[in-house]
């Protein structure tokens, strides 16, 4: 399995890449090899992929293209049963399944063997459920592990605090984090993990519009923050996109993107459904 490395080693990327803006923290380090190449933030090749339960048999993923550049919103949409969380759970290196064929490139890198954690190291976000799933570990003592663990480096609690702070204020959230709060925990999460990479699975959430307008505006102030980042998100709400403006629309049926386009598809979608594409 390929290793992963939070600091770029010292042979000699300094020729190309740019000295970091004063102040910036060093979470965004890139790995050296897309620093010189310009690869991709992501490129998804020719996947195939499977529940691992079923070996051999029952394809879900029958070749997924996709390239998403720094700074893009993509969206995949598509009926029940076509394969989006499917995809979302190849991306974030799911146990659950199995890649049988094509690869997945993360900023040059050949990811798609690596386990799930290397993956966040790397700069993929990852959403973690909690509290629920974690009882009696303080939720800053959590964020401070999942940051350190991102950084690959130690962080006080004083500045996790000072920034769960402001960004719990930014996104509107009550700090004593009670419940009802899981959608905006995992924006919250994305914001201090600044991640290169955010893949957000909106489709089974069961989101009224309050809830929609929760992820949308939290996505939007974290993309305000982090320009650089690329985001997935897969969703069946077309009103998701009236909040959120996609630079790309996927639609995905029966294990493959039959059709790409601007957010016009999106809406072409809400008014006609997916039959065109049967
Ligand atoms: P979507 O998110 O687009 O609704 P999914 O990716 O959840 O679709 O599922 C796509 C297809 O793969 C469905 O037919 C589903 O039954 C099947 N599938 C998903 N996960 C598994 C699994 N772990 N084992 C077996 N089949 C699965
Ligand atoms: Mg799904």
């Amino acid at each position: 399995m390929a290793s992963v490395s939070a600091a770029p080693s010292a042979a000699g990327d300094d020729t190309t890449a740019a000295p970091p803006p004063p102040g910036a923290a060093p979470l965004s380090a890139t790995p050296l090899s897309a620093t010189l190449i310009g690869a991709p933030l992501l490129s998804v090749e020719d996947l195939h992929a499977g529940a691992e339960s079923a070996a051999g048999e029952g394809e879900i993923l029958r070749g997924v293209s996709l390239e998403v550049g720094r700074g893009e919103l993509h969206v995949l949409m598509g009926p029940n049963g076509s394969g989006k969380s499917t995809l979302a759970g190849v991306l974030l290196g799911s146990p659950v399944y199995k890649v049988r064929s094509g690869r997945i490139c993360f900023l040059g890198e050949d990811i798609t063997d690596w386990a799930p954690d290397a993956r966040a190291k790397a700069g993929i976000f990852l959403a973690f459920q909690y509290p629920e799933e974690i009882p009696g570990v303080p939720i800053s003592q959590f964020l401070r592990q999942a940051v350190a663990a991102r950084r690959g480096s130690e962080v006080s609690v004083l500045e996790v605090r000072v920034q769960l702070r402001e960004w719990l204020s930014r996104l509107g959230m009550d700090p004593s984090f009670s419940g009802g709060e899981k959608k905006r925990n995992e924006i919250l999460q994305m914001a201090l993990l600044e991640p290169e990479l955010a893949v957000l699975d909106e489709t089974d959430s069961g989101l009224d519009i309050d809830g929609l307008r929760i992820v949308a505006q939290g996505v939007q102030l974290v993309r305000e923050a982090r320009p650089g980042l690329g985001i997935v998100v897969v969703t069946h709400y077309a009103k998701l996109l009236e909040l959120l403006v996609p630079s790309r629309v996927h639609i995905l049926m029966g294990g493959r993107i039959v059709e790409s386009g601007g957010p016009e598809l999106a809406a072409r979608v809400e008014r006609d459904g997916y039959e065109a594409w049967r």
